[in-house]
């Protein structure tokens, strides 16, 4: 049975099994092809999907264990995108370089996306089940562009994908789509210009809840590094939130645990669902059930407790797989414990 109140989930992605990719990296290789590895990532989805229940979690995801990575994972299945000849480009802001495909041509849908793991975890749980995609920002952040020569327009163009797999994920019984949006916290002024406009391009049409994710990164050295800089005090959500707030968005996923946000900028996002991050996935140091409700207590001076969604500060893909599955087992009996403490 899924719990009322503080409904417990992931920011999305999970470690992926040794026998289906290379483990800890974040561009991981895969250790099969064709028929054997479409077995494989449902057999990892599977078992996440156990895992995750076990553990107690009740909004449950497919671990992202079907995509090599969170956004060329879905670029995979657009056309009009050149994987063949990638150019290294400097991303969030030049933060690290990547090797990034190139848009070509007019962009276009190949087929469904995430039909089969959607599908696949609504066919095996009873629970909530929610599907992550890359937000249009971080999307256009994350290639580069020899076609459209707008980014505006180029966002706008992924936005109308999104919504056309969004809808289709609607139909498959998906309960919450989640965008992802980590450049949010990049370029500020672009969220007020026109990333609000995209993201709700992304959900048009949408009667199930939907959600962005906006955070400071996986633990990688390039993360942690540009975190060092951001000084003592982590304000780029003060300057998000209240367009957020504003926005048609129901549900919104922030880094808490560890990080050197102010807890009082929650109180910007009033009206909306709050996925709090008591989870730190920047450290392998598995937090105990006191200190994930303490975390949730502290939350509760600014996210009225409906409105509360224990979660992780962001995705554990590049995580060795019992930490994560030790830290998801921290974010249930923390909540459970939440719930004792803070039951009306
Ligand atoms: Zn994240």
């Amino acid at each position: 049975m899924s719990n009322a109140l503080f409904p417990t989930s992931i920011a999305g992605s999970l470690p992926k099994p040794a026998w289906l990719s290379e483990t800890n990296v974040l561009w991981p290789q895969w250790r099969a092809e064709g028929d054997e590895l479409a077995s494989a990532k449902r057999d990892a989805t599977l078992l996440w999907i156990k895992e995750q229940e076990d553990a107690g979690v009740d909004i449950l995801t497919d671990g992202e264990q079907s995509r090599q990575h969170f956004v060329h994972g879905f670029l995979a299945f657009v056309e009009g995108i050149d994987f063949d000849h990638k150019v290294k480009m400097g991303i969030r802001n030049n933060r690290y370089d990547a090797m990034v495909p190139v848009v070509t041509g007019p962009l276009k849908l190949k087929g469904r996306v995430h039909q089969t793991e959607a599908r696949l975890m609504r066919a095996h749980t009873d629970r909530k089940v929610k599907i992550t995609m890359p937000g249009p920002m971080t999307i256009i952040d994350t290639l580069s562009d020899n076609y459209y020569g707008d980014k505006q327009k180029l966002a706008m163009a992924f936005a109308a994908l999104l919504n056309q797999e969004a809808r289709a994920l609607q139909a498959d019984g998906v309960d919450i789509i989640q965008f992802d949006e980590p450049a949010f916290n990049v370029y500020m002024d672009d969220v007020k210009r026109w990333g609000i406009d995209a993201l709700h391009r992304c959900i048009e049409g949408l009667v199930c809840k939907t959600a962005v994710h906006i955070c400071y990164g996986y633990g990688i050295k390039a993360n942690l590094d540009w975190k060092a800089t951001l000084g003592g005090e982590w304000r780029q959500y003060e300057e998000i939130f209240p367009a957020l707030a504003a926005s048609k968005i129901d549900q919104i996923s922030l880094e808490c645990m560890n990080a050197k946000v102010p807890m009082h900028l929650m109180a910007l996002l009033k009206g909306k669902t709050v996925m709090v991050g008591v989870i730190d996935v920047a450290s392998d140091v598995v937090e105990t059930a006191e200190q994930v409700a303490a975390t949730i207590g502290k939350a509760l001076e600014f996210v009225p407790r409906d409105k509360l969604i224990p979660c992780t500060n962001c995705g554990m893909a590049p995580m060795d797989r019992d930490i994560a599955r030790a830290k998801l087992c921290a974010l249930g009996a923390g909540a459970r414990l939440a719930r004792a403490l803070y039951a009306a």
